[in-house]
């Protein structure tokens, strides 16, 4: 079988890599194995504009969020499902501080940052002592939906393969790669955590990080908002909520842990005046880096092996962005943002 690009992993970065490259009327082949609790199967899907604890700017936002909204509707319009959804973050202030570190933003005219008056309006669903603000617009990416659905497409094309990826199988020479009965220009590794194990980019300055949520259903949570008090609370379907999440550095697996839950459903009682119940426990490990920058682009010693990952905890903002960045990079030689670039990395890469 012949192809110009094997792509490895259907993560969002797998996703919108193969959806440029369709664009561009290229040929791929994508292996992935449908991970279960891979880090795009068990995410939000939130994308929130500010960040920390003085509430500033995400990285390129205003850029990304120019990109990335019309791109998810038009993804979701080829899929016919609805990709993308605006919403407002409603952030119950956990402390007096940081109701003082919010008001302060929204004194200083803060992009996305507001003080509404009506400060009762979610005294019959939630307790709260401090008042909220809200961030004005969030979206959530409707990645329940849009794997699936771009995975059903794939298929329909004999682009994908449903079967684990094997590193020991791949050879390359100058003109390409060969993988078993695979012969293709280049091979593109999206396969998230999985990279950091691979030769070619284990010296990549991952920092991978464990997460997990929780899912519940409760039909008295008002629709439409994204709410947060330590942790979000995001819908995700009618009356189902995700909450999460933790961010563990040091973890002995990837699996849910009792501690988790037990925090998890000391805050939802602590915090909600309404009932609710826990149908799902998850957990996943993240593809993140100690620089916060995402992996992107060809390596420095073998140009037929590229990669898009490093997506920490943006992939949903990051994603498309640097896949269009990265296909554009692929089929006209365009440059990738150096901060992005693996370029940056040549040394560790190339010893
Ligand atoms: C609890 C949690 C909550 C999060 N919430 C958000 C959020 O709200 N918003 C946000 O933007 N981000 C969020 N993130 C981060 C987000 O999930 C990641 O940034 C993003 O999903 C990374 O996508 P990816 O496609 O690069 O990697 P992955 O999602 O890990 O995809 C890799 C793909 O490769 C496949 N694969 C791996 N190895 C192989 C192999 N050997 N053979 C075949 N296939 C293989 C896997 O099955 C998978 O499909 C969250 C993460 C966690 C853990």
């Amino acid at each position: 079988m012949q192809t110009e690009f094997l792509i490895v992993g259907q993560g969002i970065s797998g996703t919108w890599l193969s959806y440029y490259l369709q664009k561009e009327k290229r040929s791929f082949l994508i292996i992935d194995n449908d991970q279960p609790n891979s880090a795009s199967r068990v995410a939000a899907g939130i994308i929130n504009p500010v960040t920390g604890r003085r509430i500033v700017k995400t990285w390129m936002i205003d850029e990304l969020l120019s990109f990335l909204v019309p791109a998810y509707k038009e993804l979701g319009n080829e899929l016919g499902i609805n990709a993308i959804e605006q919403k407002k973050l409603v952030d119950f202030h956990p402390t007096p501080q940081m109701k003082m570190a919010f008001d302060e933003r929204v004194n200083e005219k803060a992009d996305f940052l507001f003080h509404p008056k009506d400060q009762e309006r979610y005294q019959e669903t939630f307790n709260y002592d401090f008042g909220f603000g809200e961030v004005d617009p969030c979206y959530v990416v409707n990645l329940k939906e849009i794997l699936p659905a771009w995975r059903k497409k794939l298929l329909a094309y004999d682009q994908l393969l449903e079967e684990d990826f094997e590193l020991n199988e791949l050879r390359h020479t100058d003109t390409g790669i060969i993988y078993k009965n695979i012969k293709a220009e280049k091979i593109i590794f999206c396969d998230g955590i999985q990279s950091s194990q691979n030769s070619f980019f284990k010296n990549l300055p991952f920092a991978l990080n464990k997460g997990e949520a929780i899912l519940i259903e409760s039909p008295n949570i008002p629709y439409g908002n994204i709410f947060k008090k330590g942790m979000m609370l995001a819908s995700i379907e009618k009356d189902i909520y995700w909450i999460g999440s933790n961010y563990l550095w040091e973890f002995m697996d990837d699996q849910p842990t009792g501690q988790f839950r037990k925090q998890t459903e000391l805050l939802l009682k602590t915090w909600l005046k309404v009932p609710f119940k826990i149908i799902d426990h998850k957990a996943s490990v993240r593809p993140a880096n100690i620089e916060r920058r995402p992996f992107v682009g060809s390596h420095p010693g073998q140009k037929n092996i590229g990669i898009l990952n490093g997506m920490g905890t943006k992939g949903c903002s990051l994603a498309p962005f640097f896949a269009k960045q990265l296909a554009d990079h692929l089929v006209s030689g365009h440059e990738i943002l150096g901060e992005a670039d693996i370029k940056r990395f040549s040394k560790i890469l190339t010893r």
